[in-house]
């Protein structure tokens, strides 16, 4: 079958790779010069989430102040950003969260195997670490994420609960003082540069004959029952207010992975899917004995602090406001603000290990949905299919997503549980 992909982030890449692999003429339309631009480019490095780390749950915000939760929250009056809030805060009940975690931890371990498989295949060297150190500052915080440290046994994660001395054994850069409530090592947790995983994954298609289309970008899709088509936009079109030279290119499928662009190309306007910002500052190491060899993960306020060879990257801060200034330049204060929580992460967690002041920031949308779990597989046309939606773990579970919409393409039965896949399904909102 032809099929097309829109998206170069890891979720449009991945998915290439599966259709390829199972044999489909694939072609790739993104809209900027090259791939890994998006969200794949600001990512942490933690390659698949753990029940510590996906993003509902019983940690999630359960206080309202930034500096205690991490987040930035401006909604003002706006309800809709609101009622997402507090539809994802309902996953903070124990029980909801475990249902809910059990649902996607199929697609985790799929993830998984498809990573390893593709390492395994194409021998690829992308700065993988092993070990993550999640952190504790009070007891009050160790006891509400009890659930999730439930969960890791159920699930047989390796992790051990470690006293605050036995975090500081573990992890050199964590101090002393003051004083910490403890910690959960995952050691077989990897971190890995996301970037760079898809171009090298985009530079083995391109050599195997996959089709790119860079700096298209797709304005509408045109679907009936024969076969679908998608319009690109001229590349000139700003220049061009009249937009004349639309080129439709046509195919038996089409898999939108368009990130935070997703739900405008499948016209799915729900409040349930919301384009959140988040910010990484990356920073070099300042001094080498103090730079950690663990990730360390300050799991209440979500700030993920991974070594990249000579750099220290930190990922959070999420900013909720409302969803329509999304694609507006972040207010300057409001930016200063989440990336202060960032430095002070830093500085709370792994002090003196990377020069902050000379740190470079990035910010960018992740798509999050309200109940936790990405938006995979089909969608009610039969001609299209959507791997979106990760929210803070798409790294590698975008991989595992894509083998299931490949799956689905080629009419093969997905390896995750019919449940699982209709939790997953983006007509659930
Ligand atoms: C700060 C931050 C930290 C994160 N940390 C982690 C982490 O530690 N672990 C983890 O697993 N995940 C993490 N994530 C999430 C992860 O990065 C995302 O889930 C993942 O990268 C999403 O990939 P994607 O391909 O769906 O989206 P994107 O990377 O955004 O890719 C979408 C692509 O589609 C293109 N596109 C959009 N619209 C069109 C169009 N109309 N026509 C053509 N092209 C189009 C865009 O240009 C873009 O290249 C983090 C994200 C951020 C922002």
């Amino acid at each position: 079958m032809d099929v097309i992909v829109i998206g170069g982030g890891i979720a449009g890449i991945a998915t290439a790779y599966q259709l390829h692999a199972a044999g489909h003429r694939v072609c790739v339309v993104e809209r900027y010069a090259t791939v890994a631009q998006g969200a794949t480019y600001g990512q942490g490095g933690a390659l698949l989430p753990s029940p510590l780390d996906v993003w509902f749950g019983p940690t999630f915000m359960s206080s309202n102040r930034a500096k205690q939760n991490g987040m930035v929250v401006k909604t003002g009056f706006h309800s809709a950003v609101r009622d997402f809030l507090k539809q994802l805060a309902m996953l903070r009940e124990p029980d909801a969260f475990a249902a809910q975690y059990a649902l996607l931890e199929p697609l985790v371990a799929l993830s998984r195997r498809t990573v390893a498989e593709i390492e395994s295949a194409l021998q690829l060297e992308f700065e993988q670490r092993r070990g993550m150190l999640h952190v504790f500052r009070h007891a009050r915080e160790l006891e509400e994420a009890q659930p999730a440290i439930d969960l890791l046994r159920q699930f047989k994660v390796p992790h051990r609960v470690l006293t605050p001395e036995e975090c500081v054994a573990a992890e050199h850069s964590v101090p002393e003082y003051p004083e910490f409530a403890g910690g959960v090592l995952l050691p077989e947790d990897r971190t890995a540069n996301c970037p760079l995983f898809t171009k090298q994954l985009k530079q083995v298609l391109e050599d195997g004959g996959v089709q790119f289309r860079m700096n298209r970008t797709v304005t509408a899709l045109r679907l009936d029952d024969k076969r679908a088509a998608v319009e690109l936009a001229d590349p000139d079109a700003s220049r061009n207010k009249r937009n004349e030279n639309v080129e439709l290119i046509t195919a038996d499928a089409v898999v939108v992975a368009a990130g935070a662009e997703t739900p405008a190309l499948v016209r799915k306007s729900t409040p349930w899917l919301y384009p959140l910002r988040m910010h990484t500052l990356t920073a070099p190491i300042a001094y080498e004995e103090r730079a950690p060899h663990l990730t360390v993960v300050d799991s209440m306020k979500r700030i993920t602090m991974t070594r990249v060879n000579q750099r220290l990257r930190v990922a959070g801060a999420g900013v909720f406001q409302s969803a329509s200034k999304a694609d507006k330049p972040l207010d300057a204060s409001l930016a200063r603000r989440a990336l202060d929580v960032l430095g002070q992460g830093t500085h709370d967690w792994i002090p003196g290990a990377g020069r902050v002041s000379a740190a470079r920031p990035w910010e960018g949308l992740r798509l999050f949905s309200a109940d936790g779990l990405p938006a995979v597989g089909a969608t009610r046309h039969p001609r299209v299919f959507v791997n979106a939606a990760h929210g803070p773990a798409g790294w590698g579970l975008a991989c595992g997503s894509a083998k299931v919409v490949a799956d689905l393409v080629s009419d093969v039965t997905p390896e995750v549980p019919e449940q699982t896949l209709a939790a997953l399904s983006i007509e659930r909102f």
